[in-house]
């Protein structure tokens, strides 16, 4: 299986001939580029290759004039130890996303963890344990960031400081421990705040046997940083209460592959309504009873533009510069000073779209060709997605 240093450098990379470069900004979704410049792992220009200085580049990978987006972020998946699953006793579930471009993942916690913690000291150590597993470990090359502990009855502040002080920057989807009541959820999203870590919540009916219903009161009321699942996970709440959310809360709508797929196209069109798009970001929700989806987020995009009226550049940007900047992460941006972390893609092979743009509009998943994470080719041509019509050449 295919593992990756992370002290590994890139040097300089030269990225040329781009047919079209999707920002992940939803501001100018499309750049007006063809060239972008690695160093080490990080963005130094991005332009038009003649006022780009592309000198010296130990790796050049030309583009044949097709797509680079920073590479995808899922925003809600559920990592128990490496790339091994419990939830559908998978191995290399994470390197399989890796071909569907995603670069990077983020915890909603290690629930699937067989015989999980629920007292307060084996929680934190579980938490404290992943982070720091998956900082040392990238299945594939993929960004784990993990050690998102599931909250219980009885924490108390300085749980949340001696978690934050360990490196400790999620809390795993509240709803899925003891805690339930807004109040008490509210009061623990608020102690984690204070102290630098992120939350999200979870949304609608339960998901397994044995986990609850968290409904929009107790949502609004806990005001977590993500709305994680909006869409349900599996199952929604009405969609009267899910436009409430969006209406009332300013925080971030998550959509997901393993949730309600009505509901998903139907509040990606009301936050449209509601000129909030910035706040819509993707995730799979994987591994799940439903499986694992290695094509999860690039399906998102499809079913967005394709059924919700959404640009293919946007919906681009709901799984790139949205999450990046809602997450407070270095990647997920084609800007100078961001992580190196791309997808090259193209129209898939016999599509009906005459571009990229147009086919995945149509309802299409696009082709990928490469993944790059911090200026290191992770894979080509991807054995998961149909195969797209061009793919990149590397020279060294
Ligand atoms: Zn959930």
């Amino acid at each position: 299986m295919a593992t990756a240093a992370i002290a590994e450098q890139s040097g300089k990379v030269v990225i040329r001939n781009i047919g079209r470069m999707l920002s992940g900004d939803l501001e100018h979704p499309i750049l007006d580029a063809d060239t972008i410049v690695v160093n080490d792992g990080k963005i130094i220009a991005v332009g038009k290759e003649k006022d780009c200085d592309t000198e010296g580049a130990r790796t050049v990978i030309d583009c044949r004039g097709t797509v680079v987006s920073p590479g995808l972020i899922d925003s809600h998946v559920h990592p128990v130890a490496g790339d091994w699953t419990p939830r559908q006793n998978q191995i290399g579930w994470i390197d399989s996303s890796l071909h569907g471009g995603v670069t990077t993942m983020i915890s909603a916690g290690e629930v699937h963890y067989p015989g999980r913690p629920k007292d307060i000291v084996g929680l934190k150590a579980l938490a404290i344990a992943s982070q720091r597993a998956f900082e040392a470990f990238r299945p594939g090359g993929v960004k784990v960031i993990a050690g998102a502990p599931v909250i219980e009855k009885g924490m108390v502040e300085s749980d949340f400081a001696e978690l934050a002080a360990a490196g400790v920057k999620l809390l795993g989807e509240v709803g899925l421990g003891s805690v339930k009541a807004g109040d008490e959820a509210r009061q623990m999203v608020a102690w984690a705040r204070k102290h630098g870590i992120q939350s999200t919540i979870h949304t609608g009916g339960p998901s397994i046997p044995g986990s609850g219903l968290i409904d929009k009161d107790v949502v609004l009321e806990a005001d977590a940083d993500i709305i994680g699942h909006i869409n349900g996970g599996h199952t929604s709440l009405p969609y009267k209460d899910v436009c409430e959310l969006c209406e009332r809360s300013t925080r971030g709508i998550e959509l997901v592959h393993n949730g309600n797929e009505r509901i998903s196209i139907l509040t990606a069109r009301h936050a449209h309504e509601l000129k909030c798009l910035h706040r819509v970001i993707l995730g799979t929700d994987g591994p799940a009873g439903s499986g694992v989806q290695p094509l999860g987020i690039l399906r998102m995009i499809a079913q967005l533009a394709s059924l919700a009226d959404i640009p293919t550049e946007v919906a681009f940007c709901f799984a790139t510069g949205n999450t990046a900047r809602m997450r407070d992460l270095d990647c997920g941006l084609i800007e100078v000073g961001r992580a190196a972390d791309f997808v090259f893609m193209d129209r898939a092979q016999h599509t009906a779209g005459k571009n990229f743009l147009e086919s995945i509009q149509l309802g299409d998943l696009p082709g990928v060709g490469m993944v790059m994470v911090d200026g290191i080719v992770r894979c080509q041509r991807s054995r998961n997605t149909p195969p797209a019509m061009e793919v990149p050449v590397i020279s060294h």
